[in-house]
C-alpha cells in the first residue's frame, strides 16, 4: 500500500521569517489533525532550510530542497551539494523541475547524475517529468515521459530505486490554472508506472509513488486522489498559502 503523498514546491517565493511562519501553520494544522494520514512535504528555498529544521520538530512534516548539486564539494560556485542538505535534516530533493530544464537548461544526463548522488546519500528524489502543450498536441505525450524516464534513470539501482517519486507535471499545466483532465492524469500515471514495471520488475514498480503535478487546488485535489493510480501532488502556487495548502493534504 502506497500512502497518500503531498509535497509544496514554493519555489523562490518567501523569505526565511516567513517561510517559519508558513511552515508553523502547515504544522499546527497536523497537530490539530492528527487523524491525517499524508506523507507532507515541504520544499522551500534553500535560504530556509536551516531555520525550518530547527523550529519544527514534527515528524509529520518532511524536509526537502527544490534542486541539488551532483558534486560533493569543491569550487562550484552557486551550488548547493547533498551532504549540506543532509546536515539540514532534508529528505527529499526535487529533481529535473521543467523549470530548471527550461530556464536552466538542464539536461537529463545531468539530472541522471544528480538522481544517483543524491540516492548515494540516502536523499530520495522526487523526479519531474511531464510534455510541453505542443507535445501533447501532437500526440507525443507518452514517447517524450518515457525518453525522460528512461534517461534520467539510466543505471539507477534497483535497490534504490523504490526510494524515488515520480512527479508526473504536463508543463502546459504549471502555474496556468489549467489542469490535466484527472483521466488524463490517470492514464499518464499508469503508463508511467508501465515504464517502472519494464525497467524494475513488479514488485519495486509498486513500491515507487506517482504524484500529479500542475495548478492542484483545494477544489481539484479530491477528484485527482480518487483516481485508481494517482498517488498524491506535487502543489506549487497553492503550496504558498496554509490554508489552501491544509486544504489539500486533508483531501
Ligand atoms: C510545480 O511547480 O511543480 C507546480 C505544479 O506548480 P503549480 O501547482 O503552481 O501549477
Amino acid at each position: 500500500m502506497r500512502i497518500p503523498f503531498i509535497a509544496g514546491n514554493w519555489k523562490m517565493h518567501k523569505t526565511p521569517e516567513e517561510s517559519i511562519k508558513l511552515a508553523k501553520e502547515i504544522d499546527d494544522f497536523l497537530k490539530n489533525n492528527e487523524d491525517i494520514e499524508v506523507d507532507v512535504l515541504i520544499c522551500p528555498p534553500f535560504t530556509s532550510l536551516y531555520a525550518i529544521s530547527k523550529e519544527i520538530k514534527n515528524p509529520k512534516i518532511l524536509l526537502g530542497a527544490q534542486n541539488m548539486s551532483y558534486e560533493e564539494e569543491g569550487a562550484f560556485t552557486g551550488e548547493i551539494s547533498p551532504l549540506m542538505l543532509k546536515e539540514m535534516n532534508v529528505k527529499y530533493v526535487i529533481l529535473g523541475h521543467s523549470e530548471r530544464r527550461q530556464l536552466f537548461g538542464e539536461k537529463d544526463e545531468e539530472i541522471n547524475k544528480k538522481i544517483k548522488k543524491a540516492l548515494e546519500h540516502d536523499l530520495k528524489p522526487i523526479l519531474c517529468v511531464g510534455e510541453t502543450l505542443e507535445e501533447r498536441e501532437s500526440g507525443k505525450e507518452k514517447e517524450k515521459v518515457k525518453k525522460q524516464i528512461t534517461e534520467d534513470l539510466k543505471d539507477v539501482d534497483k535497490e534504490k530505486a523504490s526510494l524515488i517519486t515520480i512527479a508526473y507535471e504536463p508543463i502546459w499545466a504549471i502555474g496556468t490554472g489549467k489542469t490535466a483532465s484527472s483521466n488524463d492524469a490517470n492514464d499518464m500515471i499508469k503508463y508511467i508506472r508501465s515504464i517502472l514495471k519494464e525497467i524494475y520488475g513488479m514488485d519495486v514498480s509498486e513500491k515507487i509513488r506517482i504524484q500529479y503535478g500542475g495548478s492542484v487546488k483545494p477544489h481539484n485535489i479530491n477528484e485527482l486522489m480518487n483516481k485508481s493510480d494517482i498517488d498524491g501532488a506535487l502543489v506549487g502556487g497553492a503550496s504558498l498559502k496554509s490554508k489552501d495548502f491544509n486544504e489539500i493534504i486533508d483531501f
